[in-house]
């Protein structure tokens, strides 16, 4: 029998799989099944070079559409499952269809989270996660045009980044106290207000919006206490949540993303899953995570192959996120939780490159490397080689990078 692997879900950690599964020698059927009607792309940049149109679609193809049929990857893009048959091994699509595997990969990623008060379904207020959702928004987008982002994530901040190199007049609005609270110290906050402020960004923190206004379209969002910012456009980016509907339904275990061993086994043999729908264990961090972000994508994936051939290899890597807004990369080794210290090398209150350092006693638990390379190959060995670390080598700019390692 010509065996077959269903992979459902067709963004990153869904292609990654493809490949690798044929790198790892797998012989037999590939049926990739993806909701959205393109082939697997990248979606980085869809906050970033498309949203400024720098980019068009086909350059953020993951792959060309002929390697898929080169290596015998059936795509099956704009179709959706609606259910799992783990005794018949089987998927079932919404149109009807079904199709047996025999072994599954659940890549079902993570949808946006909607903003609910009222008015939020007004036309011109948009998501973005989607290559649809940019072309939506581009297709208003003119010069002048008044934009209020909601949210001062990743996807608030670049978004903000671009639409000011589209010469269009943007406000964030952040729920928090600062920008990036969740993720970042308040010091990197504060640098990223003081940037959007220079940019022309202006940026409400502790803002909770409670509608939005317009008869056929917004024409404005109104906050908690009662003040209003005109806006011909609305873009909301606060947040994800995994899709873990199909693994719930059929019986997977599921808390806070679907519940997977480290080598991308879920707690049926014949399923894996990967990506940011994925709770998996972490050797090094020493807890479970569920991560949001490109790379975590692509290496569980990569387990999840090895496994499905037979062979174990273990995913622990430590978690590493980038972000590009105006002339600044911001690179992210770690988590920066759990933290006792902050260490700073350069100086966040002018200028445009340092690092923050999270320490916890002589631990470095993860960095946020603005414009610094060198520092994040850095943080990025001491993380991976659990060694102590030094403040006074950390904070010192004299140093170079490569001698923080020698203790
Ligand atoms: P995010 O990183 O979770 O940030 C959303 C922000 O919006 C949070 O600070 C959140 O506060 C805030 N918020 C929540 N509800 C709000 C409300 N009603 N009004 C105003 N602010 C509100 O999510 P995201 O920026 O939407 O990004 C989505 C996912 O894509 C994330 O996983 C992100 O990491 C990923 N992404 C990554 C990159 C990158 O790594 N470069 C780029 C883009 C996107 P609370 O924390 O209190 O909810």
């Amino acid at each position: 029998m010509n065996k077959r692997v269903v992979i459902v879900g067709a963004s990153h950690a869904g292609a990654q799989l493809a490949s690798s599964l044929r790198q790892e020698g797998w012989q037999g059927q590939i049926l990739m099944i993806g909701e959205e009607p393109f082939a697997p792309y990248q979606r980085p940049p869809l906050s970033k070079e498309y949203l400024r149109g720098e980019k068009n679609a086909d350059e953020l193809l993951i792959r060309p559409a002929e390697m898929y049929i080169r290596h015998g990857v059936e795509l099956l893009p704009g179709r959706c499952v609606r259910s799992v048959d783990r005794t018949a091994k089987r998927v079932l699509m919404e149109d009807g269809k079904s199709f047996d595997y025999h072994k599954l990969a659940l890549c079902t990623g993570a949808r946006v989270r909607q903003l609910e008060v009222p008015g939020a379904d007004l036309p011109g207020v948009h998501y973005l996660r989607t290559l649809a959702d940019v072309d939506a928004i581009r297709t208003r987008l003119v010069p002048g045009c008044r934009v209020v982002i909601v949210g001062g994530g990743y996807i608030g901040l670049e978004s903000a980044a671009a639409l000011r190199k589209c010469g269009v007049e943007v406000s964030v609005l952040e729920v928090q106290s600062r920008l990036l609270a969740r993720v970042t110290a308040p010091q990197v906050s504060a640098f990223y207000q003081r940037i959007h402020a220079e940019a022309g960004v202006v940026i409400h923190t502790g803002w909770s919006v409670v509608a939005i206004e317009g008869e056929d379209r917004v024409t404005g969002v109104v906050g908690a206490d009662g003040r209003r910012l005109p806006a011909d456009m609305v873009i909301v980016g606060i947040g994800v949540i995994p899709n873990v509907e199909l693994a719930s339904q059929c019986g997977l275990k599921v808390d806070n993303g679907i519940w997977v061993d480290e080598f991308a086994s879920t707690d049926d043999s014949d399923i894996y899953a990967a990506g940011d729908c994925t709770n998996h264990p972490n050797r090094l961090l020493g807890r479970r995570v569920r991560l949001e972000s490109v790379p975590n994508a692509m290496e569980q994936a990569k387990s999840a192959a090895a496994s499905i051939c037979g062979r174990q290899q273990c995913y622990d890597a430590y978690p590493w996120f980038w972000s590009d807004q105006y002339d600044l990369k911001l690179q992210i080794a770690g988590l920066s939780e759990g933290y006792d210290r902050v260490i700073l090398r350069g100086d966040a209150d002018a200028g445009r490159s340092f690092v923050a350092w999270y320490v916890c006693g002589d631990k470095l638990l993860a960095a946020d490397c603005i414009n610094r390379p060198k520092e994040f190959m850095v943080a990025k060995q001491l993380l991976a080689g659990a060694l102590p670390v030094s403040v006074e080598r950390l904070a010192d700019e004299s140093l170079d990078p490569k001698l923080i390692l020698k203790i």
